[in-house]
């Protein structure tokens, strides 16, 4: 694998044979908006105009349908992640509190000397909860959440993709506090390729600029940058990204986190895994596991991702479905309450089909990036 696709066979399987099946539903990005109390009845953007119906200045020279477009598509202020809901990760979590979370709700407090960085970048391998710890960051900090992935402005945004990123910032500073979370951001911000598409280079440079902006303003606006390929980055990129946490799988081999390797910090990752089976299980009622069982099934999931977890999770809840079936029994006849609940045996049948997306090399290369460039210790 070349670590770059989120999508990978086993997964596109899971989805095919769970969706009919009412997982858990997306929540909808626009169900309210936050803690003010505009809900979707109205336009997103009605939020940003003031009482004479207007945009404030700074997006008045911008394209309105741009703007009418960010507000619906990559603002989300219904950012419910809360860090309970993240599994593992303590030590990120209490850094990004630190770091992040109280200068977005202290400006007074985090200034001059304590001010922070404007850029953080979370690293790490495929679906271990960067998006989430973005989500909480906003929410945590009471903040208005945008959310893109730098390849949909070169295919979704295409020829958009310069004027997109002004009016994102523009829009970003006017919902103060504001959190940008950039999914992918290698593809943005990678090193120069003799073969660089012009456009690409342009859209580069604006983001750069845009970023230097607002790092000299006194603006409470946060650009998170997430990638699972840290090595493309570029040093420019590296630099305004000035926190870099790197966040693993919930593994339960200590990692090595600091530059001079003083500090080991066990992960707790076990506990992570068991957490996620754990509760996913017990929010639809489905959770009959034992304490070995839990264990056994932690023991057979060492290297996977909390992604992979919840696929794994969501597959063997399938299995007393599937031996309904295969007993002649009729969906649509089927009784809930005859239904047995998830076995340990379910877990392991799922498991010979589902293999960790994150093989163990490339955690090595994780590790080393993190060794030289990673702020965690
Ligand atoms: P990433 O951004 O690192 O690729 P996401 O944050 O999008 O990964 O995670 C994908 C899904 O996997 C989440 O929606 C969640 O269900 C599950 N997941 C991943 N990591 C964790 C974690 N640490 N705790 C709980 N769930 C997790």
């Amino acid at each position: 694998s070349n670590g770059t696709s989120k999508g990978h066979g086993h997964k596109s399987y899971v989805h095919r044979i769970t969706s009919n099946w009412g997982t858990t539903a997306n929540v909808s990005s626009h169900s309210t908006l936050g803690s003010n109390g505009i809900n979707n009845l109205q336009k997103s953007s009605d939020m940003l105009r003031g009482p004479d119906g207007q945009f404030p200045q700074k997006l008045r020279c911008l394209p309105s349908d741009l703007v009418e477009r960010i507000t619906n598509e990559i603002m989300n202020c219904d950012t419910n992640v809360r860090w309970d809901d993240i599994a593992g990760l303590h030590h990120a979590k209490k850094c990004v509190t630190e770091m992040v979370v109280w200068p977005l709700l202290r400006p007074d407090i985090f200034n001059g000397c304590r001010s922070p960085g404007r850029g953080l970048l979370l690293f790490g391998p495929p679906g271990t909860g960067k998006t989430m710890i973005g989500k909480a960051i906003a929410g945590e900090a009471k903040a208005t959440f945008f959310h893109i992935s730098a390849s949909s402005l070169t295919s979704k945004w295409f020829g958009e993709g310069e004027k997109l990123v002004r009016s994102l910032f523009a829009v970003a500073s006017c919902c103060q506090p504001a959190v940008i979370f950039v999914d992918e951001i290698d593809s943005l911000l990678s090193k120069r390729k003799s073969q660089e598409h012009e456009a690409s280079r342009r859209l580069k440079t604006q983001f750069l600029i845009e970023m230097e902006g607002f790092d000299n303003a006194n603006d409470q606006v946060l650009l998170i940058g997430a990638t699972n390929r840290p090595q493309e980055l570029d040093e420019a990129a590296r630099r305004r990204l000035t926190k870099r946490f790197y966040i693993p799988l919930p593994s339960s081999v200590f990692q090595f986190y600091s530059t001079n390797m003083r500090k080991i910090i066990p992960l707790g990752g076990k506990d992570a895994r068991a957490w996620i089976v754990r509760s996913l299980l017990e929010k639809d009622g489905l959770f009959k596991l034992s304490k070995e069982d839990i264990d056994n099934i932690c023991k057979f999931t060492e290297g996977y991702s909390g992604s992979d977890m919840k696929n794994l999770v969501k597959d063997a809840s399938m299995g007393p479905v599937r031996e309904a079936l295969i007993q002649g029994l009729e969906i649509p006849k089927l009784k809930k309450e005859d239904m047995r609940s998830v076995t340990l045996q379910d877990f392991v049948d799922s498991l010979q089909e589902m293999r960790p997306s994150v093989s163990s090399n490339e955690l090595g290369e994780y590790e080393d990036w993190n060794n030289k460039f990673g702020s965690l210790s």
